[in-house]
């Protein structure tokens, strides 16, 4: 079954995305940012067993700063496709991949560490929520 998409930016990755996510956020820390050359990253959070590759898991590398995050970008074209989190079993598909759902995320998380201010009004983690690993201290926008 597949509920959503999400692919690359040239295509030759697809994955297959089952239900919904369990959580949309944005994220401000330095691994996604300089992983992605992006001041921000829209991240998805989907249980691993809702994420299934449907073609091109044999066209991607996959990036480790820590054994913690599994940073996986398309051969071809370079693109950022998804971060696997296995301590977790969490994959973050990147939101801007997938074109089929609305992006609708419910807070910011590692704010402490942003480059650029996003006052929405949604919740500011300096890190992350204690179900994210993290202390769950919030702070202004
Ligand atoms: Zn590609
Ligand atoms: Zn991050």
């Amino acid at each position: 079954m597949s509920d959503h998409k999400a692919r690359c930016a040239c295509g030759a990755v697809e994955i297959a995305l089952s239900g919904s996510p369990v959580l949309q956020c944005y994220c401000h820390c330095s691994d996604c940012r300089d992983w992605l050359g992006a001041p921000v990253h829209g991240a998805t959070g989907w249980p691993k067993a809702q994420v299934r590759w449907v073609k091109g898991a044999d066209n991607v590398t996959t990036y480790k700063r820590t054994e913690n995050s599994h940073r996986k970008s398309c051969k071809s074209c370079g693109g950022a496709v998804l971060v696997e989190h296995p301590s977790i079993g969490v994959v973050d598909v990147l939101a801007s991949n997938i074109k089929d759902m609305k992006f609708s995320p419910s807070m910011h998380i590692y704010y402490g560490e942003r480059m650029i201010d996003m006052k929405d009004g949604l919740p500011k983690f300096r890190k992350a929520p204690a179900a994210l690993g993290g202390d769950g201290e919030t702070m202004p926008e």
